[in-house]
């Protein structure tokens, strides 16, 4: 008797647990394209704007950033004509983003369209690339990147394979990857620049929590969201935040994202 209450007491605390874990409401967050300083520390002159660390670290959110492995190269402020130098390098801001406890992860080095560089030229040059980026993030961070996001996620399946098979686990928006792990992409970058007309209507923050809305309703409740280092997603950023903390959210890493959900 003793042993059968025994095992119906953990077979209702197994039902508990599977309960719980359905539940898990979990958002990796993640940004493209950078480092880029300016917007990771903020501008003054000559338009004042928050920096995304701050905001980060304010909001007590660790994040993934996949970076671009040009960017990583000593005395590159990165790109003049766009960005504003606040006199830190990338490499130093990179350096910073690991101080404050987020990851960095493979966008490639030369941030070139995968599936038009094949063509262009060839694999070879193509797998180099995504090797090359892998190495200048792992100078800096001890330790070889193991998630790749393609530009664009833009790939063959030719490229993708061979990639897996040199260790990389792609980032996709394709339905080769089951909905829980495939990046969802905010459309962030439609908001970027001075006239953006396409931007999500209302506002980016409220488009990217109608999205997440949507996967709830369908029973998704872990989500990848894909953002870029820009000042006009950070604009947005403490609003979505706040509003999928206070719906139950916690924000972890991708690495330990990728650990929970299965
Ligand atoms: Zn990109």
């Amino acid at each position: 008797m003793n042993a059968l209450r025994r095992i119906s007491s953990v077979l209702i605390l197994l039902i508990f647990a599977t309960q719980l874990h359905a539940a898990e409401k979990l958002i990796a967050l993640t940004f493209d394209d950078g480092p880029r300083p300016y917007v990771l520390f903020g501008t003054k002159d000559p338009q004042p704007a928050p920096g995304l660390l701050a905001l980060l670290d304010r909001q007590q959110v660790k994040a993934t950033f996949f970076v671009m492995g040009w960017r990583l190269t000593p005395k590159t402020w990165g790109e003049g004509r766009y960005e504003t130098n606040v006199g830190i390098t990338c490499i130093d801001a990179a350096k910073q983003l690991l101080k404050d406890g987020h990851e960095i992860e493979n966008h490639t080095f030369g941030h070139e369209d995968l599936r038009i560089a094949e063509k262009k030229k060839g694999e070879a040059w193509v797998l180099a690339d995504v090797d090359k980026g892998a190495k200048v993030i792992e100078a800096l961070t001890g330790s070889r990147p193991k998630y790749l996001r393609p530009p664009d996620w833009d790939l063959t399946s030719e490229e993708r394979h061979d990639l897996e098979a040199r260790g990389y686990h792609i980032m996709t928006i394709a339905s080769e990857n089951p909905i829980a792990v495939r990046d969802i992409n905010t459309l962030d970058y439609l908001c970027a620049g001075k006239h953006p007309t396409q931007c999500p209507k209302p506002s980016l923050a409220q488009a990217v929590l109608k999205q997440i809305d949507v996967r709830e309703r369908h029973g998704v409740t872990t989500d990848i969201l894909t953002f870029h280092e820009l000042t006009t997603t950070t604009a947005q950023l403490d609003e979505v935040i706040t509003a999928l903390k206070g719906r139950g959210y916690k924000f972890v890493r991708l690495d330990e994202y990728m650990q929970r959900v299965k």
